[in-house]
């Protein structure tokens, strides 16, 4: 047996995540002798020992590595064999621990002078051991809402600064008891250094606050488990309760109560927008929702997050004696037809119809705190779980702000003492064209980081877009993109933008120097960052923003932020970057998938700021990281009324059609979209065309989608972003439910030089319309106008809407075909595509399916939000290449 001895180095999720404790089961296993320590950049491992053995070990580091780390690297090197005895220097030993577990493999404590990058794990849902703890009677964690190991529960919503240390979260606030304690310090126990580990004698606890007679001071009810029995009656008896989660309150009432719904939709002031629902377990889930492996396996992880599926025409089979129990179509339900022949047909509620009014999706997570476990032990029906905030500020983390802002809408708080350090929102994903696609990127997921291709001298920040704002921070060797930050209007929001982004270089002790940022001059994001460039942002750290101007006030700051990067390169002066929106989207795909080369990409998306100053949003760009031609895009149509038009859709349809047709012409038309418009506001608008003032061209495909919703009469005024979109969606579904219903010719878009021109897909629509127009005047005179006002000809109606469905269906099918058309034309680059337009199911169905038979294939991206919250991912990677292109 020949000794060997190893240095073995890891980068990556290492700290915070069981990793030493792993690490120190394995050498045992193993019998090896060393020690493992957290360091600067990651773990340190010295193992001794018989060579096989340590070769062995050295494998399993990676194939059993703990869930929730993340190796970016190991490395290993062969050092001087010395005896085992004094492997262990007296100093190491001194630093131990835990000597006495196993005296020639110790863990020694990190050195908490540096540990600028090491990664901070995003929160996770609590694992199934936790599970079985809570529910167990005899064991100490029964029923504690807060329980967790390191193996689950919160990380990034707690921690103040690294090194990811208890006295550096929220759980600093509470002492350990001497239970809680001797599981945190033995490295064979599942808790060995969890953080936030507590128990019911020690850690924080939930208190439930009724709010129904809205007096002036909340009532506490009950703490602690009665707290929970509390809210569960409340939410069965419809009321609405804001329950605090990991990152932020949740506004919950029973998903099936309409009238709890519409109490709620009222009370915020929100008419359509569709409401996340938390469902018990897989098994209700299942009565309510259909979907493919890959959604199940989603909704299931332990991220949870909010996974868009596809509603259930219909809920039979899902209910027999003993509850909830697998719908018939599913895959482990090989009995459940026999259960549900001898079930009584028990009562099962469906979600109510304004849960997620006029659109075939139904967003669903399941529960992943032990709290939320808790309440579904006791309430057995579906839970609305929408954020707890106004409409575009943060969610709300503290119940204070609840009282003051939501007073109005809540009827009861369960609240709990532990404090939200950084507040996050939900993540929101869907599959579309067969992959997963990330519509928000947060708990679970963010902070997201991921190695870098080379090592930075100096700190890049990207500060992100204008909505769905996300920020991206890289520095030695790795990127880093934030949680969902928000929407960037008004002054909550930008004070919100800056909190995190403080609280994010606390954390790593970064100093960013080199800033970059998108090309729109009033973007709040371009604001700060051309104002941190120019020193008027001091008092980084504190979260201050002042403007003085002077350039001395820069270099104070600087002083302060140096804790930990000693290196005389952080000390060069910041310089601003600024890149175009579009150019951003595609490259954030660029950058999901390490590339550098030139592409052929697609950023179809809803506005961005374009290099002629016009506002972009349907772009084919011939683009790298670092520069990019626009070689096609949509033919510019006008936005009646600049940003009113897009809250009122038919002025978009006005502004598209006056491209193509006289005002008369398009009055003859009789089009559902300006029926119930009076007739002076529609000549109004028109007057306002004329004028070229207040109506700016765009090139936006987000638009074009607009319009054409509004063209089939489907949105009259927009109540959350994206409607018009979904509700075409929605229209195109139907389609393609009734087989055959394509028309035999298809008419798409022209593409001429370098303009994308929807003429014909728009005459085609029209034209179709008018038979509409035309039966539905026949039904008239057979029937008679006095029946008709009544009872309407169903088989026009029936017939109508076979019409709009064909031309939402041929809308996508126009823009599949147009895409791949200019792709064809350019068989030398790969095809990306990005923005906010390709969050369309139907269009990434049917762009995948063509590009397969097409045999090309197409990138996107899938853990970046393709949305602008994929801006700074882009932005990020610009800055990258161009920091190296600097330096070199
Ligand atoms: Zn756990
Ligand atoms: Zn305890």
């Amino acid at each position: 047996m020949k000794q060997v001895r190893r240095l073995i180095h890891i980068t990556g999720i290492v700290q915070g995540v069981g990793f030493r404790p792993f690490i120190y089961k394995l050498a045992k296993q193993y019998q090896l002798s060393g020690y493992v320590l957290n360091n600067g950049d990651g773990v340190s491992i010295e193992v001794e020992g018989d060579e096989t053995r340590v070769m062995n070990f050295y494998n399993d580091i990676t194939l059993q590595a703990p869930p929730l780390s993340r190796i970016d690297s190991i490395t290993a090197q062969t050092i001087a064999v010395v005896d085992a005895l004094t492997f262990i220097s007296e100093k190491t030993r001194s630093e131990s621990a835990l000597p006495e577990y196993a005296p020639n493999f110790i863990i020694t404590e990190s050195d908490s002078s540096q540990s600028a990058t090491v990664c901070v794990s995003p929160d996770q849902g609590v694992c199934p051991a936790c599970l079985d703890d809570i529910n167990d009677p005899t064991n100490r964690h029964y029923r504690y809402p807060f329980t967790n190991c390191t193996h689950c529960g919160p990380r990034y919503t707690l921690i103040k600064q690294l090194p990811y240390d208890r006295k550096q979260t929220s759980m600093a606030a509470f002492a350990m008891c001497p239970d809680c304690e001797a599981a945190y310090t033995n490295p064979e126990d599942r808790r060995y250094h969890a953080q936030p580990v507590s128990c019911p004698k020690c850690g924080p606890w939930v208190s439930f606050y009724a709010l129904e007679s809205k007096k002036d001071q909340p009532e506490t009810v009950a703490d602690h488990y009665a707290a929970i029995e509390a809210t569960a009656n409340a939410l069965k008896a419809g009321k609405i309760v804001a329950v605090k989660g990991l990152g932020g309150f949740h506004l919950m009432c029973d998903a099936t109560n309409q009238q709890a719904v519409s109490q709620l939709r009222l009370r915020k002031q929100r008419q359509r927008k569709p409401l996340a629902v938390m469902m018990k377990d897989t098994h209700q889930a299942q009565c309510y929702i259909e979907g493919s492996q890959k959604e199940w396996a989603l909704l299931e992880s332990q991220q949870r997050p909010i996974t868009l599926f596809r509603k259930k025409a219909s809920r039979l089979n899902c209910v027999n004696d003993a509850g909830f129990v697998a719908s018939a179509d599913s895959a482990d339900s090989a009995d459940s037809a026999d259960s549900a022949d001898s079930a009584d047909s028990a009562d099962i509620a469906d979600i109510a119809d304004n849960v997620a009014p006029h659109i075939p999706y139904l967003g669903v997570m399941l529960p992943y705190t032990p709290l939320h476990y808790l309440l579904f032990d006791l309430v057995d029906v579906p839970l609305v779980a929408t954020s707890a905030n106004i409409s575009g500020f943060p969610i709300i983390a503290n119940s204070d702000d609840i009282f003051r802002l939501l007073g109005h809408v809540v009827d009861g708080v369960l609240d709990h003492n532990r404090e939200i350090v950084h507040c996050c929102d939900d993540s929101l994903v869907q599959i579309a064209g067969g992959r997963r696609q990330t519509l928000r990127l947060a708990r679970g997921y963010a902070p997201y980081t991921f190695s870098l291709p080379h090592k930075l001298t100096h700190p890049v920040l990207a500060v992100g877009g204008q909505q769905k704002v996300t920020f991206g921070l890289g520095f030695a060797e790795q990127g880093i993109i934030s949680p969902h930050v928000g929407d960037m209007f008004g002054l909550d929001m930008q004070q919100h933008y800056q909190k995190m982004l403080n609280g994010f270089t606390q954390i790593y002790h970064v100093k960013p120097q080199t800033i970059v940022c998108d090309k729109h001059p009033n973007y709040m994001t371009t604001e700060w960052a051309q104002d941190y460039v120019k020193g008027y942002v001091q008092g980084y750290v504190q979260g201050n923003v002042q403007k003085n101007g002077q350039e001395a006030v820069q270099e104070n700051s600087l002083d302060t932020i140096h804790t930990n990067n000693h290196d005389s390169s952080y000390e060069k002066p910041t310089q601003l970057l600024q890149l175009q929106h579009h150019h951003a989207h595609i490259v954030a795909v660029m950058a999901e998938h390490q590339m550098r080369e030139t592409v052929l990409g697609f950023a179809f998306d809803g506005t961005g700021l374009g290099d002629d100053h016009q506002i972009w949003g349907g772009e084919v760009l011939l683009a790298d990281h670092k520069t990019a031609k626009r070689l096609y895009h949509l033919k510019p149509f006008r936005l009646i009324g600049g940003e009113r038009a897009i809250k009122e859709p038919a002025r978009i349809l006005l502004g598209l059609l006056l491209e193509y047709y006289s005002f008369e012409q398009i009055k003859a038309f009789q089009l559902e979209a300006f029926a119930n418009m009076p007739n002076s506001k529609l000549d109004n608008l028109y007057r306002l065309w004329l004028t070229e003032q207040s109506s700016p061209y765009t090139t936006s495909m987000g638009r074009l989608v607009d319009a054409f919703a509004s063209l089939l009469g489907l949105v009259e005024q927009v109540d959350y972003e994206g409607e018009c979109g979904m509700r075409l969606e929605a229209l195109a579904i139907q389609a393609d439910a009734d087989k055959g219903a394509e028309p035999p010719s298809r008419p798409t878009f022209v593409v001429e030089n370098d303009v994308i021109d929807p003429q014909p897909l728009l005459a085609s629509v029209i034209d179709s319309l008018a038979i509409t127009a035309f039966q539905s005047a026949c039904a008239d005179l057979t029937t008679g106008p006095s029946v008709l006002t009544t009872t309407p000809s169903i088989f026009t109606v029936k017939q109508a809407l076979a019409i709009k469905q064909n031309a939402a269906n041929q809308f996508f099918t126009a823009l599949v075909e147009m895409i791949s058309t200019i792709s064809a034309k350019h068989p030398e680059y790969p095809v990306v595509v990005s923005g906010g337009v390709f969050q369309n199911r139907v269009l990434m169905d049917k762009l995948d399916a063509r590009f397969t038979s097409d045999a090309r294939s197409f990138l996107t991206s899938e853990i970046i939000p393709l949305n602008d919250g994929g801006i700074a991912m882009g932005q990020l990677w610009h800055g990258l290449w161009h920091e190296v292109a600097a330096a070199e």
